[in-house]
């Protein structure tokens, strides 16, 4: 089975009523609700001791699903380097929504800012299917429309995604590329764009489908052969 961790800040569920009354128990566990269903699922936080990011903790996960927002320079530098090495070793790596501003994303995307266009302004948002045929739309209609999102717009600041998945458009005019795939190292990235804490984005059914084919998508693969790296005889 697949070992999860949803790693989120935490931090708006503390101090705003508004994300306390969509997300009562935080987003972390709205997320791990129903990847339970399908996977081993372990939550942690911010605020946890070394971020809830422990040597034990990164060594028994498959998949890790970051959801940040206000604190990104709150973490620390020595536990974002850990990740990095997880994912270049084969961790799965999922940041949702304003992950794209964090330490970790820039750090694998390589980009100074990651940053884009925003606006929060109840924009009705549909994510168009780019990738038929893609594992990570396995069972999702051609357009998922959310009533109600914050905008996100280009430009957004990320290397050319590997594979573009969704491009979403918003009634306010805009287009984002709201699902991107990379490959680092050994480990697979997918970056998907829905999720501002203040509308109930992770309780809608095609958006939690994404997320567990996602989930999917960029586990390791367990059957792939060990390299050998340096200097080599000759087989003939
Ligand atoms: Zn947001």
């Amino acid at each position: 089975m697949i070992k999860v961790t949803v790693w989120n800040e935490n931090r708006h569920e503390k101090i705003n009523p508004k994300v306390q009354e969509v997300y009562p128990e935080g987003i972390h566990n709205a997320l791990a609700n129903f990847l339970e269903e399908d996977f081993s699922v372990r939550t942690v936080t911010l605020d946890d001791p070394e971020h809830g990011l422990t040597d034990d903790v990164l060594n028994d996960t498959d998949v890790l699903i970051w959801w940040g927002h206000q604190a990104h320079d709150d973490v620390e530098d020595r536990i974002v380097e850990k990740v990095k090495e997880r994912v270049l070793d084969g961790m799965g790596f999922i940041p949702l929504h304003s992950a794209h501003n964090s330490k970790i994303f820039k750090v694998l995307m390589g980009t100074r800012t990651g940053q884009l266009k925003w606006r929060e302004a109840d924009d009705t948002e549909r994510l168009w299917v780019i990738e038929a045929g893609h594992p990570i739309v396995e069972g999702i209609p051609e357009v998922i429309e959310l009533e109600k999102e914050e905008m996100y717009g280009e430009r957004f600041d990320i290397p050319q995604p590997e594979e573009l998945i969704f491009i979403s458009w918003f009634s306010g005019g805009e287009v984002f590329r709201s699902g991107c795939t990379y490959k680092r190292g050994k480990g697979k990235i997918f970056y998907f764009r829905p999720g501002h804490e203040t509308y109930p984005t992770y309780y809608n059914k095609d958006i939690q489908k994404v997320i567990s084919n996602a989930v999917k998508w960029v586990a390791p693969n367990v059957n792939s052969p060990t390299l050998k790296l340096g200097n080599v005889q000759p087989l003939e």
